[in-house]
């Protein structure tokens, strides 16, 4: 379809009208396109050719509204570190309507009703990292929002030290709801009326199946903590880390949303922490699972209006257990074995690997890929080159070969399939920066070529083989600001 030909969708209006406030974008000064996203456009129907065009600059942009496209932002609350915060919103978010179930959803396109002391804007190095990583964890098969465009502009906004060009992304979900959504809803003067209509609301656009089932708000929820344990066992494995698990950037469809200072972690370090605000460690690479299921019990506690709280408490119970039994089975398959062929899925060797990384000082995904292409255990010197310190790789490898042998693995079977689950490439945050130093100098080719990196990660990419090894040391793990 050509762009004038799709036709948006609004369903929020529903919703009493203190819940959104309908708004107009307001556009940014000389956009200039950056990247179009064709996986995207695929979801949507839409044709390739239409992204050249100026029409298109002005969609995203904002200043040309689509057929039937009637904007609004959403209120919703939240608790941030763990601090409740009774209203926050779409501060810079504006949600232009759906096609193909995909919430069309613009960040930056300026001030709210829920700006607060915000400007409503995004800069451009916050759009590159947002665009690139949805991608990025789309092709590692992790649920995620997705994104079709990011465009940059002449408008500027002081941010830390810096005026930054200010930039829009577009993003696409299958829903927006988040925790934070019910968290509002729930404190609201027709709370159990409109917490009925938000569940409702999620129900149809999130797990469709249970719309007809007896109790199924407590379903929902069920159905959420599953994919939730899901996805964090999903974020563990490939060592993601979020940075900001507040329950207002928590997804009631179980998907990773808003990314702010994220990160695959370089070298492994288990208590890694990518948030510079972070001080605690709250959100550290270790204790998203707990955080996760610490959102997940506001989450219970807010819907006591509409469900049996003990009951979704009890499920609670669940939680853990669920997640540890998916990180054990995929982490098995990044080892190219098979979970079920050992009575604990090996566990001992699964917490012993993980000290052992910890200790060697080994880039963590690189690991797993050279791993992958392993061919004798009487020459460990491809993996072994990349850590710090060798010895304790070494003693692990000695209980891994035995339980390949006692699992009467062979590498054939073991390549086979790791060669599914271990990427070339992870998009890193240095390779972002790389990226955003060249776009801040008008150069978007970068950006472009690691979109095609993050969504082909297994490809062979010959141009950059640069970034198919260990992170230089003096970039590794480094924090990120939450200011974007
Ligand atoms: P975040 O930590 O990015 O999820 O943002 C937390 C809240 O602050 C959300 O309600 C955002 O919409 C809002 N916010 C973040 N940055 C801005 C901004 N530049 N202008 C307005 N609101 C913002
Ligand atoms: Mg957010």
């Amino acid at each position: 379809m050509k762009l004038n030909e799709i036709k948006l969708e609004v369903d929020y209006f529903d919703f009493d009208k203190n819940l959104y406030q309908e708004l107009k974008p307001s556009p940014l000064t000389n956009p200039k396109l950056v990247s179009y996203n064709k996986q995207a456009c695929n979801l949507i129907g839409l044709d390739y050719e239409s992204c050249e065009t100026k029409e298109f600059l002005d969609f995203i942009n904002g200043s040309k509204l689509q057929e039937g496209s009637k904007p609004y932002s959403m209120v919703y609350a939240g608790h941030q570190f763990g601090y409740f915060v009774p209203k926050l919103g779409d501060g810079r978010a504006i949600n232009l309507g759906s096609v193909n179930d995909w919430h069309l959803q613009t960040k930056g396109s300026g001030l709210t009703r829920y700006s607060r002391q915000g400007d409503g804007r995004a800069v451009l190095r916050s759009s590159i990292r947002e665009y690139i990583m949805s991608e990025a964890m789309h092709s590692l098969g992790i649920a995620t929002t997705r994104a079709l465009a990011i465009i940059d502009s002449d408008t500027f906004a002081h941010r830390e030290w810096e005026e930054e060009s200010c930039s829009i992304v577009l993003r696409m979900s299958p829903s927006w709801i988040r925790i934070g959504t019910f968290e509002f809803f729930a404190n609201t003067k027709d709370s159990k009326k409109n917490l009925e209509q938000l569940a409702n609301y999620v129900i149809k656009q999130s797990y469709p199946s249970l719309q007809n089932e007896k109790n199924k708000y407590e379903k929902m929820f069920y159905s959420l903590v599953d994919r939730t344990a899901l996805l964090m066992a999903q974020w563990q494995t490939y060592g993601f880390m979020h940075g900001v698990m507040n329950t207002d950037n928590f997804s009631m469809a179980g998907l990773t949303i808003d990314y702010g200072p994220y990160a695959f972690m370089d070298y492994f370090e288990k208590n890694c922490i990518c948030n510079h605000t972070d001080v605690e460690g709250r959100y550290s690479y270790n204790n998203q699972p707990y955080v996760a299921r610490w959102n997940l019990i506001v989450l219970a506690h807010t819907l006591k209006e509409i469900c049996d709280v003990d009951k979704l408490l009890e499920y609670m119970k669940t939680f853990l257990p669920q997640h540890e039994n998916v990180y054990l089975e995929l982490m098995n398959k990044r080892l190219g074995l098979d979970a079920t062929k050992s009575g604990n899925s090996n566990l001992d060797l699964i917490l012993e690997l993980i000290g052992s990384l910890e200790s060697a000082k080994i880039d963590y995904n690189l690991f797993f890929y050279k791993l992958t292409y392993l061919e004798s255990f009487d020459d460990l010197s491809t993996i072994l080159n990349h850590a710090v310190f060798t010895e304790p790789l070494r003693n692990w490898f000695d209980s891994y070969k035995k339980v390949c042998e006692d699992q009467n693995s062979t590498i054939k079977q073991r390549n086979k399939i790791m060669k599914k689950v271990n990427p070339k490439y992870i998009i890193k945050n240095y390779m972002l920066q790389d990226a955003i130093t060249l776009a801040h100098e008008g150069d978007y080719s970068l950006v472009n070529d690691l979109l095609v990196i993050a969504q082909n990660p297994f490809a062979e990419h010959t141009k950059y083989e640069k970034y198919a090894t260990s992170t230089p040391v003096n970039l590794s793990n480094l924090q990120l600001s939450c200011s974007s």
